[in-house]
């Protein structure tokens, strides 16, 4: 059996990094585990304008990067390991993982959430393959062709807008008549000339050979289909919050996220929850690493409560 840690922090995205580096600069013995690729869904984003001081270099992978190195610095240890599962009733908190077994005496939960599926025919099996979820990662791929995005959120504007600077054309397709994006972000996809705009729309089908060749949209208003001939599928339709790991163990809503107080305690005494999987108001890279800063100023109110 390993030592005991204070504070495990499961999530590597910006709420587990900032609680991280709040929890160790006040000495707390801090670890921070990661299941795959640090900064969460921001070190997918190329463009962080709305965080506040990111104006210079404002991309997520950079920001990210450099609030790993932050938390470390103070002390955290960081890990990518995956946590398989957790008991969390005692006093000392068990968080297993693929490769160890540690204890704790609390755990933030920061797991964020993931990209939702259109859940259409051909999704699945052209992902990697012309599907895509992040234009950050895969933005290059698609240098001068043509690409479709779905979704009308700030996510879809924002990506299908950094596309733009690869793709030769970029068709959003909405299912409604009008965006839910933010006005500035819905400004600048308008007035971009490589962006064309399919309204009242889902994507019913992708389909190639081997490699995304087209898809089929479907007019929810008419009931026409028609297709698209396109060889990527940027897929921005919402996210879902990765809990599955603390199914049955903290209150959840009905979408899985779970419930906290304003101070970041979950339904488990010595638990607390923060950033996207959290039920809340406002989810953005500031907001989660607000809520890693409570819960870890929590979590060490907790230990000195119950521990000292
Ligand atoms: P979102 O706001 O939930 O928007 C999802 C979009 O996908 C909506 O336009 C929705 O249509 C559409 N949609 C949902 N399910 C669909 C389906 N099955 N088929 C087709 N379309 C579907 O998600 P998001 O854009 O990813 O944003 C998530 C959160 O992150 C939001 O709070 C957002 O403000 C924030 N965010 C902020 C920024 C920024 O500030 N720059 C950037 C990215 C994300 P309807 O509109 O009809 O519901």
């Amino acid at each position: 059996m390993g030592d005991l840690y204070d504070i495990i922090i499961i999530g590597g995205g910006p709420a587990g990094l900032s609680a991280g580096l709040y929890a160790a600069r006040s000495k707390a013995k801090t670890l921070i585990l990661e299941k795959g690729k640090w900064g969460g869904q921001a070190a997918t984003t190329e463009e962080l304008e709305n965080y506040p001081g990111s104006m210079e270099r404002p991309t997520g992978p950079e920001i990210t990067a450099r609030m790993k190195r932050q938390a470390e610095e103070f002390g955290a240890e960081t890990k990518v390991d995956a946590v398989v599962k957790m008991e969390l009733d005692g006093e000392i908190k068990k968080v297993i993982t693929e490769n160890a077994e540690y204890r704790s005496r609390t755990v933030i939960v920061a797991t964020g959430a993931k990209p939702r599926l259109l859940g259409c025919p051909g999704e699945l099996e052209f992902r990697g393959k012309g599907v895509s979820y992040c234009a950050t990662c895969d933005a290059d791929f698609f240098t001068d062709l043509r690409v479709v995005v779905a979704g009308g959120g700030d996510s879809a504007v924002q990506e299908a807008i950094y596309l733009t600077k690869f793709a030769e054309t970029v068709t959003l397709i909405h299912r409604r008549d009008e965006l839910r994006a933010a006005k500035s972000l819905q400004d600048k996809a308008f007035a971009n000339e490589k962006m064309s705009f399919v309204w009242d729309s889902v994507i019913e089908e992708i389909k190639g050979d081997g490699i995304v060749e087209k898809v089929v949209v479907k007019n929810k208003k008419t009931g026409e289909l028609s297709e698209i001939e396109t060889d990527g599928v940027f897929v921005f339709v919402g996210y879902d919050p990765v809990s599955e790991l603390v199914k049955g163990l903290l209150e959840t809503d009905e979408k899985g996220y779970i419930i906290t107080d304003d101070e970041m305690h979950t339904s488990v005494e010595g638990v607390f929850a923060a950033g996207d999987v959290r039920k809340k108001l406002l989810r953005q890279v500031v907001t989660a690493a607000a809520d890693g800063a409570i819960a870890a100023v929590k979590a060490e109110h907790y230990i000195a409560e119950k521990f000292e």
